[in-house]
């Protein structure tokens, strides 16, 4: 089971309070992730997670999927992002409906869930034409940081006493690693633009719903160079923008609460 297989089935088990059946092999070679249970309401969830290794920052996508392009070692990842690739490998497989069945997830009485990093708008729309719900990883870890941050309680799953442990270590390295702008910014800051940088950027941080839109010029974003002389980093990313209005648009877009202009370079 991977790691994140197994932080999407404690997030469902624990923040969620559903009941859970991981790693079921169904006939032909073909595998469930996730059944979950609400025990409330009774609803019932079929949960594939997309987010793994390497992919973890890549964002599911509508290219075609093709089966063949699924044995080549190059193509494999992005084949295993694309909606494509769910539909037909994991939910409408006839072994896997067969085995969901024998747990009474009968066809149309339960949910399809993907949980990936990101998505493209145009698979948002596709999963939505095809009553696929997708969840961000991205989230999922917020809302677990967030229920665990100030819990003194012992967990006794090993993912979740693991994953408190490393959201106490990134709040105390936080302290260090945020951009300036986001904090109080020292009056000494200054900077000068990069060759051939787009001219604004937004800065956000994941983890708080946090973002900033920056002048490439700013003394706090240095053309996305920031604080950390990085793009990115744990806890948030750069993205740059040719125009004001994409850049606007892009941090609208996000639904931060905490979300408007750089009070400096504005
Ligand atoms: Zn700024």
């Amino acid at each position: 089971m991977e790691t994140t297989e197994k932080i999407v089935e404690a997030y469902v088990r624990y923040i969620k309070g559903w009941a859970t059946i991981p790693n079921l092999r169904c006939a032909g070679q073909y595998e469930i992730d996730l059944l979950a249970i609400d025990p409330v309401s009774l609803d019932r969830y079929h949960i594939e997670t997309s987010v793994s290794g390497s992919q973890n920052f890549s964002r599911l996508t509508t290219k075609a999927f093709d089966p063949e392009l699924l044995k080549e070692k190059v193509q494999k990842a992005g084949q295993r992002r694309t909606l494509g690739f769910f539909l037909e490998r994991k939910f409408g497989v006839p072994a896997v409906k067969a085995e969901l069945a024998k747990y009474g997830f009968l066809d149309g009485e339960y949910r399809n869930v993907i949980v990936t990093w990101d998505w493209t708008p145009e698979a948002a729309a596709e999963a939505e034409k095809a009553g696929v719900a997708l969840w961000s990883f991205q989230e999922i870890m917020r809302e677990i940081a967030a229920t665990i941050r100030h819990k003194r309680s012992y967990f006794t799953d090993d993912t979740l006493r693991t994953i408190n442990l490393f959201v106490r270590a990134l709040a105390a390295a936080e302290e260090k690693e945020e951009p300036a702008a986001l904090v109080e910014p020292p009056a000494s800051a200054a900077g000068g633009i990069q060759g051939g940088a787009a001219p604004f950027w937004v800065y956000r941080n994941w983890i708080h719903h946090r973002a900033r839109l920056h002048r490439a010029e700013c003394g706090y974003c240095r053309a996305g160079a920031g604080a950390q002389g990085a793009t990115g980093n744990l806890t948030g990313e750069w993205k740059p923008f040719e125009t004001l209005a994409e850049a606007e648009a892009f941090l609208a877009g996000l639904g931060y609460e905490d979300a408007g202009l750089c009070g400096i370079c504005r």
